[in-house]
């Protein structure tokens, strides 16, 4: 099994065939479990991307492990998604995780708004340190990211090495384009977030979204004017 701890930027160049339906997903999602089994964690956003990796992943393992984080701060679209993939795939295993402050006690703590007044701040506490405590002692995660969305992704690989979480973060989606995922979805009749629907093509926190202007700029509606392009979960 390849850890954190034992990467070797040298041995560990994964390549898969991705000349197939689904990119090398299935592939890289078929390696990934039988390397790692029961201490692979998926943490699912639950937007699109999200629809399409938890079908993929339910087709190679129907008990896999899948963490939400819940800021307590999503649209009431997410929670409704959430409760439509559970109903499609009894045998996931969907854990919400929640973080160690209510937000009326960050307000007391921090003041109001903190993700206008500090939002590395905000997502730190409400989504930072959450991940790290799902993820502690977890050999590996996945993710949906996509090499499209935005530039600070470009480079991702199937496998990485994750210094920030001391993990390995497999990434199954990014040959994926945006086209790709939505033509899987529709096709596949995947229950989505419907805000994507109304301008949303990223969905995160309430406060911290807004619908876009420019379909091609993806991630351009997630804290806007406020010059941050990740959460702090990806490394840039
Ligand atoms: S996305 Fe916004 S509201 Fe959510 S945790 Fe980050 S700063 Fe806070």
């Amino acid at each position: 099994m390849i850890t954190f701890d034992t990467w070797n930027d040298h041995e560990h160049v994964y390549d898969f065939e991705i000349q197939n339906e689904t990119k090398g997903a299935l592939d890289v999602l078929k390696w990934a479990y039988q390397q790692y089994g029961d201490e692979l964690v998926y943490a699912c956003s639950f937007g699109i991307e999200g629809s399409v990796l938890i079908d993929l992943v339910h087709q190679i393992n129907p008990n896999a492990k899948i963490t939400f984080l819940d800021t307590h701060l999503h649209f009431q679209e997410t929670y409704q998604v959430i409760e439509a993939v559970k109903e499609k795939y009894p045998t996931l295993q969907i854990k919400i995780k929640q973080p160690s402050l209510s937000v009326e006690e960050q307000v007391g703590q921090y003041g109001e708004n903190l993700w206008n007044t500090d939002p590395n701040q905000c997502c730190k506490l409400r989504k930072v340190i959450p991940l790290e405590e799902e993820l502690n002692g977890v050999k590996a995660w996945l993710s949906g990211l996509r090499r499209e969305q935005s530039p600070t992704r470009k480079h991702i690989q199937f496998v990485n090495k994750d210094e920030r979480f001391h993990s390995v973060k497999i990434c199954p989606l990014i040959h994926w384009t945006w086209k790709e995922i939505w033509r899987y979805a529709h096709k596949n009749n995947l229950p989505y977030n419907k805000l994507h629907d109304n301008g949303y093509p990223s969905i995160g926190c309430a406060p911290c979204t807004k619908a876009v202007l420019d379909i091609n700029d993806l991630r351009s509606g997630r804290w806007s004017g406020h010059g941050k392009l990740e959460c702090g979960l990806h490394q840039a």
